[in-house]
Order: structure tokens, then C-alpha cells, then sequence
């Protein structure tokens, strides 16, 4: 059978495929196999230029911020209907790109993408002010106006609803965008450029260039044509951005690393318990900020949790990417596989592992999923981010250990617990050092539900309303009102 390709990728800009000729070009590849897919430009900063240009004329003379946000909402929701109408090419993309399994990429980036298009649609008819009752002759009045030309950087694990996260809610707001997603993971966002001009957005309000961190990104953070940037990605590389961005007083969000604690109550439901652990570890093949790497297990039930994980995750079917029945697929690219593989010779030497623990052989970026237990206290594999299908067991002996533990990494991204005590619940939840707590599931998530980070993890809220804080700046109008005569 032949091999899957698709044509060679050029960015885009004002509304147009945009190539400067003598770029580089990258090759991407078949996680699943290695074979090339297709190639795209390692873009220079010449060309983040060409794109800042473009996006700062359509958000300083072009229609797009001056339009009322129904007429926005009608396009968001457009971009919805192209999303659903492109679903399966989105969802190869994704695949074939990612290695994500065909049906997480069709049940999850997917639905997502068009859930939070329709969302970010009925967000944009709500960017409302307040009046404000003043103690001096004044009527006084808010408004909220977007903050210009985002640049909106992107990493490689959730493509298509990564970059909908950030792009559709600027879009709401009235802003323009430049978008760099990730150098190995670039394909849909390419594609959705095509869908942004189908669905009526004016030309030069959203441009995707494609490149390096250190070229396209950096160009980027230094822009003086950028007003503002939302980074999703890794804690080192969002440490920098903050910092560069300081220096240039742009506004910045930043969504960044996680490593989960997920916490088994002994009078959680057992079944119900093992089947969220599972999923909270091995989705989207552990390469997932929000993942549940970390399992607590109160002391009474551990043994018997490990027992059940040992015999049940050899079964979680790992494989092709492409059977519908696949849900761990291969590590995104060789960077990724050579992580969790050095993660995983510390597991080796430092733990005892109960299931997994080495690469699958032969072709493609295959890891088994894996659960380690047994580690010291201060294992890099306890307090790093692994991101890889890798689950770390420890035992806890109360609440307060429990939530000691759970708070001990520099993350604060996502947290769980298993209980059937509803005080225990919200108490624990209280407690945990998350921008996101799950109780009795893992991973539920909603566009109308915020998340976002504390402590490493990042700050700003992505989703829900409050995400139009970060794409929009507010400003105060006051009227002087003279006494009136006679
Ligand atoms: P990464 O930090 O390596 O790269 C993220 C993006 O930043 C890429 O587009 C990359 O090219 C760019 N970049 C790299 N160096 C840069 C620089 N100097 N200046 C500007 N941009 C630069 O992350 P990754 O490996 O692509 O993604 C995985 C990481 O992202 C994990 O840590 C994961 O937890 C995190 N993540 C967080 C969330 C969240 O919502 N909090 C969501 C998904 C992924």
C-alpha cells in the first residue's frame, strides 16, 4: 500500500499563501513509521515581518475590529460549520502529524475545535462596559476594546484546539493575530488559514507563519508591531518568553508544563477510580499539560491498586494510529521519545515497575504505557514533567500528606481526587495547588470553563469568559456633567 504524503506547506499571510522563496524547508515525518509526510518553511524573520505588517494593517485600518461583535460572531460561528464540514481531513492531519489515534483526534481535537468556535461565537456578543456612579459631576463609562495584534505561540501536542484556544477568542475580541505554531506539528493550522478566508474573515487578520522557537518565535516576543502574546508551551521556554516580553512590557499569557497528582480516597469507587487513573495517564499518549502522571493512593487500598494497574494497563491497546481501536499511539517525534526514554532508564534504576517500563521495538516512536512505584521521595520522575504515557504510584496515610505530596512539584496545572465524601471533595479541592480541579473523572473539560496555571504552570485563564481578559484592555470614558443653570 502506498504510503500517506501530503503537498508540500507554505505559511500564510495577508489572506494569501505566502512564500519568500529561499526558506529552508523542514521535513516532517510519520511518528507512527518515520516515513516524510511533507514539508514546510523554516521561516526567517523577515517573514514574522511580512506577517506583523499584514496583521497590523487589517487591525489598524481593516474592518475586522470595527465590526459590531454579532457580525464576528456570525464568521466564528461559520468557522465552526468549515471545521465540521473538513472534520475527517482535519482529523487525518492531526493523526498523521501527531500520531494521535485517528479516534481521539476525531472525538476529541475535532469536537473541541467546533465546540469552542460556537462558543467563542456567542462569546464575541459580550464584550459589554459598565457605568459607574461617581462622587464627582461625571458620567462615567467602561468599555472594552481589543488590545491589538496578537502573537500566538503554540506547542505541538493539541494542534488544532491549542491554536482555536487562542486565535478564536482574539478573534472575538477584535484583534488580529500572527500564529507560530509548533515547528514539528504545523499542519492544521496551515489548513485552517484556508478555512479563516472561506469563513469571511478579512484578509491579514490571522497569518500563520511557520519556524523555529529561536527564529520565528524570538521575532516574534521582539516585535514592536506585536501588542501582546499568548504562549502555550513547555515551563523553560515560558519562563523566557515572560521575561522577554517584560523587557518590552507586552502583555503576555502564558500556559505552560504540568505534572498532575490524582488522589484515590480508600472510599473512592474502585472501578470508577482505575478506569480515570488510566485515562487521566495514558491520554493523548501522556503528552497531555493536564495529565494525571501522579497517583496518590490512600494507604489501605494501594497494594490493591497497584495489583489492578500491573494486570490492566499491558492491555490498553497501543498501536497503529490510523485503527479506530488505537489509544496509545507513538511519542510525537524523536525529541519526545528521547525524553520519556531518559525518564524512563531513571524509573529502571531508581523504581520498581509494575507494568511497561522500555520503547516498543521496531518502527515509530512507540513507548509501553508504564507505572512505576517504589521511588524516592526526591525522584526527578516525581517532581519533573515526563510527558509520556509514565504513571508514578506513592502511598499517603491522611488528607494532609495526601495534599502535601500532591503540592510538592513546581506545577500547578490540573489535580484530581477520588472520593465519595462530598466535604472531603471540596475541602481537597480547596487545598490543591491547580488551576483545575476534577473530582470522580479526569480530564472533563468545557470551552466555557476556564483553565490556566499557578505557580510553574503558567498564568492567565484560557476558555470561559474570563479568557477575553487577556485579548482585551479596558478603558474608562468620563463625561463631565456641569451643574445645571438656574
Ligand atoms: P515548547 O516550549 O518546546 O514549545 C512551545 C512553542 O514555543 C513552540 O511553538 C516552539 O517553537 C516555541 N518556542 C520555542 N523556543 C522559543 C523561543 N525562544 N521564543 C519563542 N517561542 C519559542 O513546548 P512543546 O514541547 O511544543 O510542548 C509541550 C509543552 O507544552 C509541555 O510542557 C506541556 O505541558 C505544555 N503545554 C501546556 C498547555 C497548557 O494549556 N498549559 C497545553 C499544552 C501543552
Amino acid at each position: 500500500m502506498a504510503v500517506k504524503t501530503f503537498e508540500a506547506q507554505s505559511c500564510h499571510v495577508n489572506g494569501k499563501v505566502w512564500d519568500a522563496g529561499a526558506r529552508p524547508r523542514r521535513a516532517l515525518v510519520d511518528p507512527a513509521d518515520g516515513h516524510v509526510l511533507t514539508s514546510v518553511p523554516d521561516s526567517a524573520a523577515e517573514d514574522v515581518d511580512a506577517a506583523v505588517d499584514a496583521a497590523r494593517a487589517a487591525f489598524d485600518n481593516g474592518p475586522w475590529p470595527r465590526m459590531s461583535g454579532r457580525e464576528r460572531s456570525r464568521v466564528l460561528l461559520r468557522i465552526s460549520q468549515l471545521i465540521q464540514e473538513h472534520a475527517d481531513e482535519l482529523a487525518e492531519l492531526e493523526s498523521y502529524n501527531v500520531g494521535k489515534p485517528i479516534t481521539l483526534a476525531r472525538v476529541v481535537d475535532v469536537s473541541t475545535a467546533v465546540e469552542q468556535y460556537e462558543y467563542w461565537a456567542a462569546l464575541a456578543q459580550t464584550l459589554d462596559g459598565a457605568t459607574r456612579g461617581l462622587p464627582i459631576p461625571a458620567f462615567a463609562y467602561t468599555v472594552r476594546e481589543p488590545v491589538g495584534v496578537v502573537g500566538a505561540i503554540t506547542p505541538f501536542n493539541f494542534p488544532l484546539i491549542l491554536s482555536s484556544s487562542k486565535i478564536g477568542p482574539a478573534l472575538a475580541a477584535g484583534n488580529t493575530i500572527v500564529h507560530k505554531p509548533s515547528d514539528e506539528t504545523p499542519l492544521s493550522a496551515l489548513f485552517m488559514a484556508r478555512l479563516f478566508t472561506e469563513a469571511g474573515v478579512p484578509d491579514g487578520v490571522v497569518n500563520v507563519v511557520t519556524g523555529t522557537g529561536p527564529v520565528v518565535g524570538e521575532a516574534m516576543l521582539r516585535h514592536p508591531g506585536i501588542d501582546k502574546i499568548a504562549f502555550t508551551g513547555s515551563s523553560k521556554v515560558g519562563r523566557h518568553v515572560g521575561a522577554v516580553a517584560g523587557q518590552h512590557l507586552k502583555p503576555v499569557t502564558l500556559e505552560l508544563g504540568g505534572n498532575g497528582a490524582h488522589l484515590v480516597f480508600k472510599d473512592a469507587d474502585l472501578d470508577a477510580a482505575i478506569g480515570a487513573v488510566i485515562k487521566a495517564f495514558v491520554f493523548n499518549t501522556g503528552q497531555f499539560c493536564m495529565a494525571g502522571p501522579r497517583l496518590l493512593v490512600e494507604r489501605p487500598l494501594y497494594e490493591t491498586v497497584v495489583a489492578i494497574l500491573a494486570q490492566a494497563v499491558p492491555g490498553v491497546p497501543v498501536g497503529d494510529p490510523r485503527d479506530p481501536g488505537t489509544v496509545v499511539g507513538p511519542m510525537a517525534g524523536e525529541r519526545h521519545l528521547a525524553k520519556v526514554e531518559e525518564y524512563l532508564a531513571l524509573a529502571r534504576a531508581e523504581g520498581k515497575i509494575v507494568a511497561g517500563g522500555a520503547r516498543r521495538p521496531g518502527a515509530g516512536y512507540f513507548v509501553e504505557p508504564t507505572v512505576v512505584t517504589d521511588l524516592p521521595a526526591t525522584s526527578r520522575v516525581l517532581h519533573e514533567e515526563v510527558f509520556g504515557p509514565v504513571l508514578t504510584v506513592q502511598p499517603f496515610d491522611d488528607e494532609d500528606e495526601a495534599v502535601r505530596i500532591a503540592n510538592s512539584t513546581p506545577y500547578g496545572l490540573s489535580a484530581g481526587l477520588q472520593t465519595s465524601d462530598l466535604a472531603r471533595a471540596h475541602r481537597v479541592a480547596s487545598r490543591l495547588h491547580a488551576g483545575i480541579v476534577w473530582v470522580n473523572d479526569w480530564s472533563m473539560l468545557d470551552p466555557a470553563m476556564p483553565f490556566g496555571g499557578v505557580k510553574g504552570s503558567g498564568h492567565g485563564r484560557e476558555n470561559g469568559p474570563e479568557v477575553l481578559e487577556g485579548y482585551t484592555r479596558t478603558k474608562s470614558v468620563l463625561i463631565a456633567m456641569p451643574p445645571a443653570q438656574g
